[in-house]
């Protein structure tokens, strides 16, 4: 597949795609490759993570203009996402030998649980965040003794092809971390169908991830789903306004928009909308749109022109827009990040646009806040501003969201967990128990009569 620079539209680089034998025979390596570092000491496999991790830290920069030039994600950006891989690596590298099981009480002798490893995990990714996603997946994976095998997207194979070559340079044993780039419905859908492959971690739309379930179904294969979202910043009248228009257009606009957590719905209490909006609007324009090699960029292109048609199709002529900011013109996919005032059940209010498209709804009371914040099928992300620490709380509470934040649009963070309500997800990735997501439990039973 022929891979362009999204922000220059210029070629990068020819990406042979995997064949289904050629799945075969990876899954079939890592199976062998799974038996041995399954067998290691847990020392030894923690210092393996350990060493993978400072590799990746001497790579940082070199996976970060990667990701520039395949991605148009903006250098600062790319950079903390190498840094993150190389963070959730480290943390990771924890976890064997910490794989802790439990003693339970009863009569007639003892009964211990076992923590086992699952064997060959098949981690399909996205491309809006390629090589972050990745690496929640493969590190705790590989920490509780589970083989390897990623499909990275189409559009985005670079950073996720050079980090399975890094595994091999930091001392990883050969297969037990395979990137076989292809084709979602070739390779993806043959780490779903292949008995060998027995959990998938599936990274991206709601659509394929129930396709991915419903395949997982049939050889009763364990799943983690990372769905879409459409996630709402709520912003009460007693809310410090000045701090919430500040940070709504980082909360959406980062990664252009192309972020499963974007708070991609504003709303805001009515007696305060027209205050707010004159506030949010002169953040919006500030937002640096331009090239994604300046260090002074917040925004880059979207991904591809395709993706562009997309979330253009959002905003057609004579759409509702109350406002928007600026993105430069020439060659590359730009889209200038973009407020809208539509109606509670217009497309663009209730669907993932996955652009920086942003709707800002109004809403009466707290009641009415959470059922337009419940509304809709999604529930990844959302943020709740307000000075009450009583309504932060129960706003927390009451929104169907697995990630919330008061009083910040907090980013993911590796020591938390993080995933879906509803159609966003099952299952959750990251924090300290993301390890155990990759093991079987056993329970043994052992008489001391
Ligand atoms: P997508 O569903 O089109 O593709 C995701 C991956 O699945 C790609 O690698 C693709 O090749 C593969 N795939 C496609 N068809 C397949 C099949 N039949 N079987 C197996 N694999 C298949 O999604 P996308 O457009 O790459 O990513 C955008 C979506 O991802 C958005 O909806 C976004 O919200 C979501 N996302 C979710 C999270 C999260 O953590 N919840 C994070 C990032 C992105």
């Amino acid at each position: 597949m022929t891979l362009v620079n999204p922000a220059t539209g210029r070629f990068i680089t020819d990406v042979e795609h995997s064949t289904i034998e050629r799945v075969d025979e990876a899954v079939a390596r890592a199976t062998v490759a799974q038996q041995a570092w399954a067998a290691l000491p847990p020392a030894a496999r923690a210092a393996a993570l350990r060493r993978f991790a400072a590799v990746v830290g001497d790579h940082v920069e070199e996976l970060a203009r990667l990701e520039v030039a395949n991605s148009g994600h903006p250098i600062t950006q790319a950079r903390w996402e190498a840094g993150h891989v190389r963070d959730v690596l480290e943390y990771y590298s924890a976890a064997p030998e910490r794989m802790l099981g439990a003693q339970i009480p009863v009569a007639g002798g003892i009964d211990v649980t076992f923590l086992e490893p699952i064997g060959v995990v098949g981690i399909i990714v996205p491309w809006n965040f390629p090589m972050t996603i990745a690496s929640w997946g493969f590190a705790p994976a590989l920490a509780a003794g589970n083989a390897v095998v990623l499909k990275p997207a189409e559009w985005t194979p670079l950073t996720a092809i050079r980090l399975g070559e890094l595994a091999l340079e930091a001392g990883l044993p050969e297969a037990l971390f395979q990137v076989l780039p292809g084709r979602g419905p070739v390779v993806g859908e043959r780490f779903v169908t292949h008995p060998g492959v027995r959990k998938i971690v599936f990274t991206g739309s709601t659509a394929t991830g129930k396709k991915v379930m419903a395949g997982c179904a049939d050889q009763v294969k364990a799943v983690t789903l990372e769905l879409g979202g459409k996630s709402a910043n709520v912003v009460f009248a007693d809310a410090d306004l000045e701090r919430a228009a500040a940070s709504a257009p980082s909360a959406v606009f980062d990664n252009a928009g192309q972020d499963c957590c974007a708070r991609s719905r504003i709303l805001v209490e009515e007696s305060v909308l027209e205050k707010f909006l004159e506030l949010l609007e002169p953040a919006v324009q500030a937002f640096r749109v331009g090239s994604p090699d300046d260090e002074t960029t917040e925004m880059g292109p979207l991904v591809s022109a395709a993706h562009r048609e997309k979330v253009r199709s959002y905003v057609p002529d004579g759409a509702p827009v109350a406002f928007r900011g600026t993105a430069p013109d020439g060659p590359g996919f730009w889209f200038a990040p973009t407020v809208l005032l539509p109606n509670r059940t217009d497309p663009v209010a209730t669907e993932e646009v996955f652009g920086p498209v942003v709707s800002v709804l109004p809403f009466r009371d707290e009641a009415d806040a959470i059922a337009l914040a419940n509304a809709g099928d999604y529930g990844l992300a959302g943020s709740i501003w307000t000075q009450n620490l009583g309504r932060g709380i129960r706003m927390s509470r009451a929104i169907e969201s697995g990630n919330l934040s008061v009083n910040s649009n907090s980013a993911v963070r590796y020591s938390t967990p993080f995933g879906g309500f509803k159609q966003s997800g099952l299952g959750r990735e990251l924090g300290p128990a993301a390890a155990e997501a990759f093991t079987e439990t056993k329970n043994v039973f052992i008489s001391t009569d």
